[in-house]
Protein backbone atom coordinates (compact mmCIF):
# COMPACT_ATOMS: atom_id res chain seq x y z
CA UNK A 1 0.00 0.00 0.00
CA UNK A 2 0.95 3.68 -0.48
CA UNK A 3 0.40 4.84 3.08
CA UNK A 4 2.64 1.37 4.18
CA UNK A 5 -0.93 0.08 5.37
CA UNK A 6 -1.23 -4.10 5.49
CA UNK A 7 -4.10 -5.54 4.60
CA UNK A 8 -5.23 -8.26 7.87
CA UNK A 9 -6.46 -11.57 6.20
CA UNK A 10 -7.42 -13.05 9.61
CA UNK A 11 -10.89 -12.47 9.15
CA UNK A 12 -13.44 -11.33 6.05
CA UNK A 13 -13.36 -7.97 7.51
CA UNK A 14 -9.69 -7.50 5.57
CA UNK A 15 -8.87 -4.51 7.21
CA UNK A 16 -5.64 -2.19 6.04
CA UNK A 17 -3.73 -1.48 9.26
CA UNK A 18 -1.57 1.28 9.13
CA UNK A 19 1.72 1.38 10.65
CA UNK A 20 1.61 1.57 14.77
CA UNK A 21 -2.29 0.79 14.32
CA UNK A 22 -4.90 -1.99 14.88
CA UNK A 23 -6.97 -3.11 13.32
CA UNK A 24 -11.26 -3.05 13.92
CA UNK A 25 -11.03 -5.80 16.43
CA UNK A 26 -7.83 -4.68 17.84
CA UNK A 27 -6.45 -7.99 17.73
CA UNK A 28 -3.81 -7.68 14.92
CA UNK A 29 -1.56 -4.60 14.49
CA UNK A 30 0.86 -3.00 11.82
CA UNK A 31 3.98 -3.06 13.58
CA UNK A 32 6.77 -2.01 11.51
CA UNK A 33 4.94 -3.55 8.59
CA UNK A 34 4.70 -6.63 10.13
CA UNK A 35 1.16 -8.07 10.70
CA UNK A 36 1.36 -8.70 14.55
CA UNK A 37 -1.32 -11.01 16.74
CA UNK A 38 -1.28 -8.41 19.95
CA UNK A 39 -2.18 -10.74 22.61
CA UNK A 40 -0.19 -12.64 24.32
CA UNK A 41 -0.33 -16.37 22.65
CA UNK A 42 -0.86 -18.36 26.15
CA UNK A 43 0.69 -21.80 26.86
CA UNK A 44 -0.80 -24.28 29.40
CA UNK A 45 2.17 -25.78 31.87
CA UNK A 46 0.94 -28.39 33.86
CA UNK A 47 4.09 -27.84 36.30
CA UNK A 48 3.16 -25.16 37.90
CA UNK A 49 1.29 -25.98 40.69
CA UNK A 50 -1.16 -23.80 42.20
CA UNK A 51 -3.74 -24.19 44.89
CA UNK A 52 -6.81 -22.04 43.69
CA UNK A 53 -8.73 -23.10 41.69
CA UNK A 54 -9.07 -20.19 39.07
CA UNK A 55 -6.26 -19.66 37.69
CA UNK A 56 -5.22 -16.15 36.36
CA UNK A 57 -2.50 -14.98 34.40
CA UNK A 58 0.89 -15.42 35.85
CA UNK A 59 2.77 -11.94 36.16
CA UNK A 60 4.84 -10.65 33.41
CA UNK A 61 7.77 -11.69 35.97
CA UNK A 62 6.57 -15.26 34.67
CA UNK A 63 6.43 -14.86 30.98
CA UNK A 64 7.55 -17.08 28.66
CA UNK A 65 11.26 -18.11 29.38
CA UNK A 66 11.81 -20.42 26.50
CA UNK A 67 12.37 -23.34 27.96
CA UNK A 68 9.74 -25.40 25.85
CA UNK A 69 9.93 -28.99 26.52
CA UNK A 70 8.35 -32.04 24.20
CA UNK A 71 7.58 -34.15 27.27
CA UNK A 72 3.55 -33.41 27.46
CA UNK A 73 4.01 -31.16 30.75
CA UNK A 74 3.32 -28.00 28.27
CA UNK A 75 0.13 -27.66 25.99
CA UNK A 76 -0.25 -24.78 23.18
CA UNK A 77 -3.58 -23.49 23.42
CA UNK A 78 -5.52 -21.51 20.55
CA UNK A 79 -5.58 -18.55 22.66
CA UNK A 80 -3.79 -15.45 20.98
CA UNK A 81 -2.35 -17.83 18.35
CA UNK A 82 -4.53 -15.54 15.55
CA UNK A 83 -6.69 -17.45 12.95
CA UNK A 84 -6.22 -17.84 9.01
CA UNK A 85 -8.77 -17.19 6.92
CA UNK A 86 -9.67 -18.42 3.81
CA UNK A 87 -10.85 -21.71 5.40
CA UNK A 88 -8.22 -23.93 2.85
CA UNK A 89 -5.46 -21.89 4.73
CA UNK A 90 -4.05 -24.69 7.85
CA UNK A 91 -4.42 -23.20 11.57
CA UNK A 92 -1.75 -21.16 12.47
CA UNK A 93 -0.24 -23.79 14.77
CA UNK A 94 -0.08 -27.41 14.35
CA UNK A 95 2.02 -28.16 16.91
CA UNK A 96 3.63 -32.29 17.50
CA UNK A 97 4.59 -33.32 20.74
CA UNK A 98 5.55 -36.20 22.68
CA UNK A 99 3.17 -38.30 25.18
CA UNK A 100 4.77 -41.20 26.91
CA UNK A 101 6.20 -42.40 23.36
CA UNK A 102 3.39 -41.31 21.19
CA UNK A 103 3.47 -38.37 19.06
CA UNK A 104 0.55 -36.47 19.06
CA UNK A 105 -0.40 -33.38 17.27
CA UNK A 106 -2.30 -30.26 18.16
CA UNK A 107 -3.99 -28.09 15.60
CA UNK A 108 -5.22 -24.52 17.21
CA UNK A 109 -6.70 -21.74 15.69
CA UNK A 110 -9.02 -18.81 17.27
CA UNK A 111 -12.15 -19.57 15.73
CA UNK A 112 -14.56 -17.08 14.54
CA UNK A 113 -18.27 -17.92 15.93
CA UNK A 114 -20.80 -16.70 13.75
CA UNK A 115 -23.22 -19.64 15.06
CA UNK A 116 -22.67 -19.46 18.74
CA UNK A 117 -24.14 -17.84 21.68
CA UNK A 118 -24.23 -18.37 25.75
CA UNK A 119 -26.32 -20.53 27.87
CA UNK A 120 -26.79 -18.75 31.42
CA UNK A 121 -27.63 -20.70 34.60
CA UNK A 122 -28.87 -18.07 37.08
CA UNK A 123 -29.51 -19.96 40.55
CA UNK A 124 -32.24 -18.38 42.03
CA UNK A 125 -36.27 -19.45 42.36
CA UNK A 126 -36.93 -15.62 41.61
CA UNK A 127 -39.11 -15.06 38.46
CA UNK A 128 -36.78 -13.11 36.10
CA UNK A 129 -39.38 -13.42 33.36
CA UNK A 130 -42.10 -15.37 31.11
CA UNK A 131 -40.31 -18.27 29.38
CA UNK A 132 -39.93 -16.91 25.66
CA UNK A 133 -39.25 -13.13 26.71
CA UNK A 134 -36.84 -10.87 25.14
CA UNK A 135 -33.79 -10.83 26.48
CA UNK A 136 -31.90 -7.32 26.38
CA UNK A 137 -28.20 -5.48 26.64
CA UNK A 138 -28.73 -1.96 25.86
CA UNK A 139 -31.52 -1.89 25.56
CA UNK A 140 -31.35 -4.04 22.07
CA UNK A 141 -32.37 -8.07 21.85
CA UNK A 142 -29.66 -10.36 22.67
CA UNK A 143 -31.60 -13.25 23.82
CA UNK A 144 -34.70 -15.06 25.37
CA UNK A 145 -35.92 -16.82 28.47
CA UNK A 146 -35.53 -20.10 28.05
CA UNK A 147 -37.16 -23.62 30.68
CA UNK A 148 -35.98 -22.89 34.05
CA UNK A 149 -34.27 -25.85 35.84
CA UNK A 150 -34.22 -27.09 39.32
CA UNK A 151 -33.44 -24.28 41.62
CA UNK A 152 -32.13 -21.97 38.24
CA UNK A 153 -33.69 -20.03 35.49
CA UNK A 154 -32.32 -20.29 32.04
CA UNK A 155 -31.15 -17.92 29.29
CA UNK A 156 -30.15 -18.74 26.11
CA UNK A 157 -28.46 -15.36 24.48
CA UNK A 158 -26.58 -14.90 21.91
CA UNK A 159 -26.65 -16.86 18.29
CA UNK A 160 -26.91 -16.18 14.37
CA UNK A 161 -30.03 -14.99 14.41
CA UNK A 162 -29.29 -11.84 17.13
CA UNK A 163 -25.89 -11.69 15.68
CA UNK A 164 -26.49 -11.21 12.01
CA UNK A 165 -30.15 -11.39 11.69
CA UNK A 166 -31.71 -8.28 12.91
CA UNK A 167 -30.37 -4.47 12.73
CA UNK A 168 -26.40 -3.98 12.97
CA UNK A 169 -26.96 -2.19 16.49
CA UNK A 170 -28.75 -5.94 17.56
CA UNK A 171 -25.70 -7.69 16.09
CA UNK A 172 -22.94 -5.57 18.07
CA UNK A 173 -24.77 -5.48 21.39
CA UNK A 174 -25.46 -9.53 21.24
CA UNK A 175 -21.77 -9.83 20.35
CA UNK A 176 -20.52 -7.29 23.17
CA UNK A 177 -22.98 -9.14 25.83
CA UNK A 178 -20.99 -12.81 24.79
CA UNK A 179 -18.11 -11.34 24.81
CA UNK A 180 -18.19 -9.70 28.27
CA UNK A 181 -20.24 -12.47 29.52
CA UNK A 182 -17.12 -15.21 28.33
CA UNK A 183 -14.54 -13.48 29.41
CA UNK A 184 -16.12 -12.80 33.00
CA UNK A 185 -17.12 -9.63 33.34
CA UNK A 186 -20.94 -8.47 34.43
CA UNK A 187 -23.12 -7.90 32.19
CA UNK A 188 -26.70 -6.41 32.88
CA UNK A 189 -29.68 -7.64 31.28
CA UNK A 190 -33.10 -6.44 31.12
CA UNK A 191 -35.95 -9.25 30.63
CA UNK A 192 -39.45 -7.98 28.75
CA UNK A 193 -41.90 -7.67 31.41
CA UNK A 194 -39.76 -9.29 33.69
CA UNK A 195 -36.73 -8.43 35.75
CA UNK A 196 -33.20 -6.40 35.39
CA UNK A 197 -30.56 -8.81 36.56
CA UNK A 198 -26.65 -8.54 36.68
CA UNK A 199 -24.51 -12.16 35.22
CA UNK A 200 -21.16 -12.26 36.04
CA UNK A 201 -19.77 -16.11 35.46
CA UNK A 202 -19.12 -17.53 39.07
CA UNK A 203 -20.73 -14.71 40.76
CA UNK A 204 -23.93 -15.05 42.42
CA UNK A 205 -26.65 -12.85 40.23
CA UNK A 206 -28.21 -9.40 40.95
CA UNK A 207 -31.85 -9.47 40.60
CA UNK A 208 -33.06 -5.80 40.24
CA UNK A 209 -30.60 -4.64 42.47
CA UNK A 210 -30.16 -7.31 45.47
CA UNK A 211 -27.68 -9.93 44.96
CA UNK A 212 -28.94 -13.55 45.28
CA UNK A 213 -27.94 -15.55 48.23
CA UNK A 214 -28.91 -18.92 48.07
CA UNK A 215 -30.53 -21.00 45.50
CA UNK A 216 -33.25 -23.21 47.29
CA UNK A 217 -33.27 -26.34 49.05
CA UNK A 218 -35.90 -28.00 46.37
CA UNK A 219 -39.44 -27.26 45.71
CA UNK A 220 -41.88 -26.94 48.25
CA UNK A 221 -43.01 -30.69 48.36
CA UNK A 222 -38.90 -31.63 48.32
CA UNK A 223 -38.78 -29.51 50.91
CA UNK A 224 -41.60 -30.93 53.19
CA UNK A 225 -40.06 -34.35 52.45
CA UNK A 226 -36.48 -32.84 53.92
CA UNK A 227 -37.61 -31.63 56.74
CA UNK A 228 -40.84 -33.66 57.89
CA UNK A 229 -39.14 -35.83 60.69
CA UNK A 230 -37.62 -32.47 62.18
CA UNK A 231 -41.00 -30.63 62.36
CA UNK A 232 -42.35 -33.63 64.34
CA UNK A 233 -43.59 -32.61 67.59
CA UNK A 234 -42.88 -29.10 67.51
CA UNK A 235 -45.46 -27.92 64.71
CA UNK A 236 -49.03 -29.08 63.48
CA UNK A 237 -48.56 -27.89 60.25
CA UNK A 238 -45.93 -26.79 58.25
CA UNK A 239 -46.48 -24.79 54.22
CA UNK A 240 -43.74 -24.49 52.49
CA UNK A 241 -44.33 -21.79 49.78
CA UNK A 242 -43.24 -22.56 46.03
CA UNK A 243 -44.42 -21.17 42.59
CA UNK A 244 -43.59 -24.27 41.37
CA UNK A 245 -45.00 -27.03 44.10
CA UNK A 246 -46.06 -25.79 47.54
CA UNK A 247 -45.77 -28.67 49.91
CA UNK A 248 -48.38 -29.01 52.42
CA UNK A 249 -46.82 -31.17 55.76
CA UNK A 250 -50.26 -32.38 56.89
CA UNK A 251 -51.20 -33.78 53.48
CA UNK A 252 -47.75 -34.94 51.87
CA UNK A 253 -46.96 -38.78 52.25
CA UNK A 254 -43.97 -37.56 54.51
CA UNK A 255 -46.55 -36.31 57.19
CA UNK A 256 -48.70 -38.96 56.65
CA UNK A 257 -45.82 -41.74 57.21
CA UNK A 258 -45.26 -39.62 60.56
CA UNK A 259 -48.68 -40.17 61.62
CA UNK A 260 -49.12 -36.06 61.65
CA UNK A 261 -53.06 -35.41 61.92
CA UNK A 262 -55.51 -33.34 59.21
CA UNK A 263 -55.37 -29.98 60.11
CA UNK A 264 -58.14 -28.59 58.24
CA UNK A 265 -55.68 -26.53 56.28
CA UNK A 266 -56.91 -24.82 52.61
CA UNK A 267 -54.58 -23.88 49.99
CA UNK A 268 -54.99 -21.83 46.99
CA UNK A 269 -54.41 -23.23 43.62
CA UNK A 270 -54.36 -26.33 42.05
CA UNK A 271 -53.79 -29.60 43.80
CA UNK A 272 -51.62 -31.90 42.07
CA UNK A 273 -51.00 -35.39 44.37
CA UNK A 274 -51.81 -34.65 48.08
CA UNK A 275 -49.60 -32.29 49.97
CA UNK A 276 -48.56 -30.80 46.66
CA UNK A 277 -50.58 -28.03 45.14
CA UNK A 278 -49.59 -25.63 41.83
CA UNK A 279 -49.87 -22.01 41.06
CA UNK A 280 -51.03 -20.96 44.54
CA UNK A 281 -49.70 -17.31 43.43
CA UNK A 282 -48.72 -15.45 40.56
CA UNK A 283 -44.75 -15.86 39.86
CA UNK A 284 -42.69 -13.07 41.32
CA UNK A 285 -39.54 -12.03 43.22
CA UNK A 286 -41.27 -12.49 47.06
CA UNK A 287 -42.20 -15.58 48.76
CA UNK A 288 -40.65 -18.72 47.41
CA UNK A 289 -40.15 -17.41 43.54
CA UNK A 290 -43.86 -16.08 43.78
CA UNK A 291 -45.26 -12.41 44.15
CA UNK A 292 -46.85 -12.70 47.51
CA UNK A 293 -45.47 -10.46 50.56
CA UNK A 294 -48.55 -12.51 53.19
CA UNK A 295 -48.35 -16.04 52.98
CA UNK A 296 -51.54 -15.65 54.31
CA UNK A 297 -53.15 -14.86 51.22
CA UNK A 298 -52.33 -18.29 49.88
CA UNK A 299 -55.00 -20.05 52.57
CA UNK A 300 -58.54 -20.19 52.56
CA UNK A 301 -60.36 -20.50 55.58
CA UNK A 302 -59.51 -23.57 58.07
CA UNK A 303 -61.64 -26.13 58.03
CA UNK A 304 -63.23 -26.03 61.24
CA UNK A 305 -64.63 -29.75 61.76
CA UNK A 306 -60.51 -30.24 61.55
CA UNK A 307 -58.74 -27.69 62.94
CA UNK A 308 -58.36 -26.64 66.41
CA UNK A 309 -57.81 -23.09 68.49
CA UNK A 310 -53.83 -23.27 69.10
CA UNK A 311 -52.94 -25.08 66.02
CA UNK A 312 -49.15 -24.03 65.57
CA UNK A 313 -48.90 -23.04 61.64
CA UNK A 314 -45.04 -22.57 60.09
CA UNK A 315 -45.25 -20.95 56.47
CA UNK A 316 -41.79 -21.02 55.09
CA UNK A 317 -40.34 -20.38 51.65
CA UNK A 318 -37.65 -22.64 49.75
CA UNK A 319 -34.96 -20.92 50.88
CA UNK A 320 -35.63 -20.27 54.67
CA UNK A 321 -35.38 -16.40 53.42
CA UNK A 322 -39.26 -15.74 54.21
CA UNK A 323 -40.90 -17.44 57.37
CA UNK A 324 -43.88 -16.34 59.71
CA UNK A 325 -45.35 -18.79 62.51
CA UNK A 326 -48.93 -18.43 63.64
CA UNK A 327 -50.93 -20.15 65.65
CA UNK A 328 -55.25 -20.08 65.41
CA UNK A 329 -57.47 -18.16 67.70
CA UNK A 330 -60.63 -19.30 69.17
CA UNK A 331 -62.12 -18.22 65.15
CA UNK A 332 -59.82 -20.33 63.75
CA UNK A 333 -58.05 -17.19 62.00
CA UNK A 334 -53.80 -17.21 62.50
CA UNK A 335 -52.28 -14.86 64.62
CA UNK A 336 -48.89 -14.23 64.06
CA UNK A 337 -46.77 -15.60 66.81
CA UNK A 338 -42.73 -15.53 67.86
CA UNK A 339 -40.81 -18.01 65.88
CA UNK A 340 -39.80 -20.68 68.65
CA UNK A 341 -36.62 -21.48 68.88
CA UNK A 342 -37.14 -25.01 68.09
CA UNK A 343 -38.49 -24.22 64.44
CA UNK A 344 -36.16 -21.40 64.31
CA UNK A 345 -33.45 -24.08 63.89
CA UNK A 346 -35.36 -26.19 61.45
CA UNK A 347 -35.85 -22.68 59.02
CA UNK A 348 -31.93 -22.36 59.68
CA UNK A 349 -31.75 -26.03 58.42
CA UNK A 350 -33.22 -24.78 55.38
CA UNK A 351 -30.81 -22.18 54.80
CA UNK A 352 -28.16 -24.17 55.51
CA UNK A 353 -28.94 -26.58 52.98
CA UNK A 354 -29.25 -24.17 50.24
CA UNK A 355 -26.27 -23.89 48.20
CA UNK A 356 -24.64 -20.63 47.07
CA UNK A 357 -26.53 -18.89 44.77
CA UNK A 358 -24.38 -18.61 41.02
CA UNK A 359 -24.62 -17.50 37.52
CA UNK A 360 -22.95 -20.34 35.13
CA UNK A 361 -22.42 -19.54 31.22
CA UNK A 362 -21.35 -21.70 29.39
CA UNK A 363 -20.31 -20.71 25.54
CA UNK A 364 -22.15 -22.98 22.65
CA UNK A 365 -20.37 -23.05 19.27
CA UNK A 366 -20.41 -24.99 16.24
CA UNK A 367 -16.61 -25.84 14.69
CA UNK A 368 -18.25 -25.41 11.03
CA UNK A 369 -17.22 -26.26 7.52
CA UNK A 370 -14.75 -23.43 8.00
CA UNK A 371 -12.80 -24.04 10.60
CA UNK A 372 -12.78 -27.55 10.17
CA UNK A 373 -10.67 -26.89 6.77
CA UNK A 374 -8.44 -25.51 8.48
CA UNK A 375 -7.88 -28.95 10.11
CA UNK A 376 -7.91 -31.49 7.35
CA UNK A 377 -8.74 -30.93 3.52
CA UNK A 378 -11.65 -33.55 4.54
CA UNK A 379 -13.15 -31.59 6.63
CA UNK A 380 -16.24 -34.63 7.40
CA UNK A 381 -13.34 -36.61 8.99
CA UNK A 382 -12.33 -33.78 11.75
CA UNK A 383 -16.23 -34.38 12.23
CA UNK A 384 -15.87 -38.36 12.36
CA UNK A 385 -12.61 -38.49 14.46
CA UNK A 386 -14.26 -36.25 17.12
CA UNK A 387 -17.33 -38.45 17.50
CA UNK A 388 -14.65 -41.29 17.02
CA UNK A 389 -13.18 -39.93 20.31
CA UNK A 390 -10.04 -40.52 18.82
CA UNK A 391 -9.65 -36.36 18.74
CA UNK A 392 -10.03 -34.19 21.51
CA UNK A 393 -11.59 -31.01 21.36
CA UNK A 394 -10.41 -27.92 24.02
CA UNK A 395 -11.07 -24.43 24.19
CA UNK A 396 -8.12 -22.61 25.69
CA UNK A 397 -7.38 -25.98 27.13
CA UNK A 398 -10.43 -26.63 28.98
CA UNK A 399 -12.81 -29.47 28.69
CA UNK A 400 -15.65 -29.00 26.05
CA UNK A 401 -19.39 -31.44 26.08
CA UNK A 402 -19.58 -32.40 22.32
CA UNK A 403 -23.27 -32.64 21.34
CA UNK A 404 -23.75 -35.95 19.80
CA UNK A 405 -25.57 -36.31 16.08
CA UNK A 406 -24.07 -33.83 13.07
CA UNK A 407 -21.30 -31.40 13.23
CA UNK A 408 -19.23 -30.21 16.04
CA UNK A 409 -20.91 -28.23 18.51
CA UNK A 410 -19.75 -27.77 21.57
CA UNK A 411 -20.30 -26.33 25.37
CA UNK A 412 -17.41 -25.14 27.52
CA UNK A 413 -17.97 -23.80 30.98
CA UNK A 414 -16.18 -19.97 30.72
CA UNK A 415 -14.85 -20.13 34.30
CA UNK A 416 -12.62 -23.17 33.73
CA UNK A 417 -10.91 -21.46 30.61
CA UNK A 418 -8.20 -18.76 31.21
CA UNK A 419 -9.03 -15.05 31.80
CA UNK A 420 -9.91 -13.07 28.39
CA UNK A 421 -9.65 -16.22 26.12
CA UNK A 422 -12.41 -14.80 23.83
CA UNK A 423 -12.35 -11.71 21.50
CA UNK A 424 -14.50 -10.64 18.28
CA UNK A 425 -14.38 -9.50 15.01
CA UNK A 426 -16.99 -6.36 13.85
CA UNK A 427 -18.61 -8.64 11.01
CA UNK A 428 -20.03 -9.56 14.12
CA UNK A 429 -18.67 -12.46 15.46
CA UNK A 430 -16.95 -14.22 18.58
CA UNK A 431 -13.38 -15.41 18.53
CA UNK A 432 -13.28 -18.48 20.59
CA UNK A 433 -10.27 -20.32 21.07
CA UNK A 434 -10.47 -24.18 20.21
CA UNK A 435 -7.90 -27.17 20.23
CA UNK A 436 -8.30 -30.31 18.71
CA UNK A 437 -5.74 -33.56 19.73
CA UNK A 438 -4.98 -36.20 18.27
CA UNK A 439 -2.22 -38.90 17.66
CA UNK A 440 -0.02 -37.44 14.25
CA UNK A 441 -0.82 -41.23 13.05
CA UNK A 442 -4.64 -40.46 12.81
CA UNK A 443 -3.96 -36.84 11.81
CA UNK A 444 -2.13 -38.41 8.90
CA UNK A 445 -5.18 -40.71 8.55
CA UNK A 446 -7.78 -38.23 8.42
CA UNK A 447 -5.99 -35.84 5.74
CA UNK A 448 -4.38 -33.56 8.07
CA UNK A 449 -1.55 -30.72 6.87
CA UNK A 450 1.16 -33.25 8.07
CA UNK A 451 3.68 -30.99 6.11
CA UNK A 452 2.55 -28.42 8.26
CA UNK A 453 3.18 -30.09 11.81
CA UNK A 454 6.06 -28.83 13.49
CA UNK A 455 7.51 -29.33 16.77
CA UNK A 456 6.75 -27.95 20.26
CA UNK A 457 10.25 -26.82 20.59
CA UNK A 458 10.08 -24.46 17.33
CA UNK A 459 7.46 -22.23 19.16
CA UNK A 460 10.62 -21.05 21.61
CA UNK A 461 12.11 -19.95 18.62
CA UNK A 462 9.38 -17.60 18.64
CA UNK A 463 9.05 -16.60 21.86
CA UNK A 464 7.89 -12.85 21.69
CA UNK A 465 4.20 -12.41 22.54
CA UNK A 466 4.52 -15.97 24.20
CA UNK A 467 3.04 -16.18 27.98
CA UNK A 468 2.89 -19.55 30.49
CA UNK A 469 -0.14 -19.89 32.10
CA UNK A 470 -0.74 -22.77 35.16
CA UNK A 471 -3.08 -25.57 33.90
CA UNK A 472 -6.04 -25.82 36.49
CA UNK A 473 -5.88 -28.90 38.17
CA UNK A 474 -9.12 -29.93 38.11
CA UNK A 475 -8.81 -30.04 34.38
CA UNK A 476 -7.96 -32.93 32.49
CA UNK A 477 -5.00 -32.73 30.59
CA UNK A 478 -5.73 -32.23 27.31
CA UNK A 479 -2.92 -34.04 25.80
CA UNK A 480 -3.35 -37.68 28.40
CA UNK A 481 -6.79 -39.76 28.80
CA UNK A 482 -9.54 -39.68 25.92
CA UNK A 483 -7.56 -40.13 22.83
CA UNK A 484 -7.70 -43.15 21.90
CA UNK A 485 -6.67 -45.22 18.70
CA UNK A 486 -7.89 -46.95 15.84
S1 LIG B 1 -11.29 -7.30 12.15
FE1 LIG B 1 -9.40 -7.98 13.16
S2 LIG B 1 -9.02 -10.05 12.36
FE2 LIG B 1 -10.53 -9.06 11.00
S3 LIG B 1 -9.25 -8.21 9.37
FE3 LIG B 1 -9.58 -6.59 10.89
S4 LIG B 1 -7.79 -6.75 12.25
FE4 LIG B 1 -7.87 -8.62 11.07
Amino acid sequence: MADDAIRCDACPVLCYIKPGRTGSCDRYGNQGGKLVRLDPHVVLNRAVERGDSVVPFLERSAEWDGSLVSHGETFVTAIGAGTTYPDYKPEPFIISSQVEGVDMVTVVTEGIFSYCGVKVKIDTDRHLGAECSTVRAQGEAVGHVTTSEYGSQMLSLGGVRHLTGGSRHEGTATCDALLNLCNGKAVELEIDDGVNVVVEAGKPPVVDGVREERMRVGCGSATIGMFAKQWLGKVDEVVVVDDHITGVLSEHQAGKLLGISETGVKLKGRRSTPGRYFQVAEPGTAWGGTDIDDPLSILGKFNAKKAWPGLRLLMVSTTGEHYRYFELGEDLRPKERELPAALGQSVARIKENCEPALCTVLFMGGAGGSLRAGVTENPVKLTHSVRDALTRVTCGGAPVYVWPGGGITFMVDVTRMPQNAFGYVPTPALVAPIEFTLKLADYGALGGYVDQVRPLSSISEEKDGKKAVAARKDNPWPLEAGVKSR
